[in-house]
């Protein structure tokens, strides 16, 4: 019996992986849960699942059910490292996961990963924490699942190249010239996948495709060199793998996140899942297109941070959820998302990532140059 706790138990990926808790009690049981700001839906979870502990970001009013209920940032890592939880699910967006994750791995926690921006910015540190103790990371997000799986075929020398998959998002086939007028609205419907608002936005200006670039050279060890990616709208490929002598390896399965949530949860074991059967003969056609790099500005600079290392993977990071955040606030334009992304790269003078300090201070810088550049912008 795992004994589970999901961070950010409200979210799109954390609803998933209480439907996977819930469908297999005899394999799990509820540990802990956490959110941020969705207080009368954390409320309804708590009320529902009677976790052991909760989280919630910060006070909450009464009543909570009789739950052990916690608040704020050092609660969120004594969760995250409970010694009475097994696997951590870490559901929460942005680069707030990186404490929690740092605090799980050194606890010895396996974490089933869906986040990616801790990894991207958490470089060396997560690398040290998994090195030093016993904890494990196991990838949820569906391309790095896929891979994982794809790699289990083969010696690490064997791999020649990872290949990710990406749908393109919903404007894959617009001329760029109209994608400035994009409105938050048209940006979040996404072609396969139901998901969270700002991997939603990610997925269409492909600042998604660049984070998972970064996220598999930190999850395997490859270089940028090794990874490749391709376009492929219909989602049925979650990505592959090409050895030496010429195989590829690819993974396929319909779009269902409880899928990869609930392999990272059971490895090595393979469970029934709810995910519905594929039926290859019904969706007959699949594509698949190089991507070109001058349109799609979001993957040649996560290519160029990956080459650059130092604090350059977290102002890519730092600065696109901050022009995500101000999109969604009417204040940005969808093109200026990436252009916002590039303005903080090119003032920011790279240096070596040491600790959570130097990490947490590139971001912060990272989100001030976006503000910088939304109000150069605003008073043309
Ligand atoms: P959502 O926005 O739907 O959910 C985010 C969750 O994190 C919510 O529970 C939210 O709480 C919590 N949260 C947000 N900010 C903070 C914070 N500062 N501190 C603590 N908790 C916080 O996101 P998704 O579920 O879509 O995505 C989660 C992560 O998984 C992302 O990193 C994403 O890139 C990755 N991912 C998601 C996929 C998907 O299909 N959705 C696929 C692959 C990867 P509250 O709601 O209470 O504010
Ligand atoms: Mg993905």
């Amino acid at each position: 019996m795992q004994r589970v706790t999901i961070l950010g138990s409200t979210g799109s990926i954390g609803k998933q992986a209480l439907d996977v808790v819930r469908m297999h009690p005899d394999l799990f049981s509820l540990q802990g849960l956490s959110a941020h700001s969705s207080e009368e839906a954390f409320r309804v979870q708590l009320k529902a699942e009677h976790p052991r502990r909760a989280v919630f970001s910060r006070p909450m009013e009464k009543p909570w059910y009789g739950v052990k209920l916690r608040f704020g940032q050092e609660a969120l890592c004594e969760l995250a490292s409970d010694p009475d939880t097994d696997v951590v699910v870490l559901a929460i967006s942005g680069i707030a996961a990186l404490t929690p994750l740092l605090a799980a791995l050194r606890a010895g926690k396996r974490v089933a990963i869906a986040n990616k921006e801790s990894l991207v910015c958490g470089g060396d540190l997560v690398k040290k924490a998994l090195e030093a103790g016993e904890g494990e990371l196991l990838p949820v997000d569906s391309e790095q699942s896929a891979l994982f799986q794809c790699l289990q075929n083969g010696r690490r020398e064997e791999a020649e190249k990872l290949i990710l998959t990406a749908s393109g998002g919903p404007f894959f086939r617009r001329p760029r010239e109209e994608l400035r007028d994009i409105t938050p609205e048209q940006a979040l419907k996404h072609p396969t996948w139901s998901m969270g608002r700002k991997i939603s936005l990610d997925s269409a200006t492909l600042m998604n495709k660049g984070l998972e670039v970064m996220e598999a050279a930190r999850l395997f060890d490859f270089p940028g060199e090794q990874i490749e990616v391709l376009i492929h709208p219909q989602s049925l490929v979650h990505s592959m793998v090409a050895y030496r002598d010429g195989t590829v390896m690819a993974n396929l399965s319909v779009a269902d996140m409880r899928l990869p949530i609930q392999y990272a949860m059971t490895w090595p074991e393979r469970m029934p899942s709810p995910a519905e059967p594929l039926r290859l003969w019904e969706r007959p056609e699949l594509t698949f297109f190089k991507p070109d790099m001058d349109r799609f500005p979001a993957l040649r600079m996560a290519y160029e941070c990956l080459r650059a290392g130092g604090g350059c993977p977290v102002v890519y990071n730092g600065a696109n959820e901050r022009a995500a955040e101000l999109f969604f606030a009417g204040a940005l334009g969808f093109l200026e998302i990436e252009e916002s992304v590039s303005f903080a790269l090119d003032r920011f003078r790279n240096r070596p990532m040491r600790d959570l300090e130097d990490i947490l201070a590139a971001d912060g810088e990272a989100r001030r140059l976006v503000d910088e550049f939304q109000k150069t912008r605003r008073s043309k």
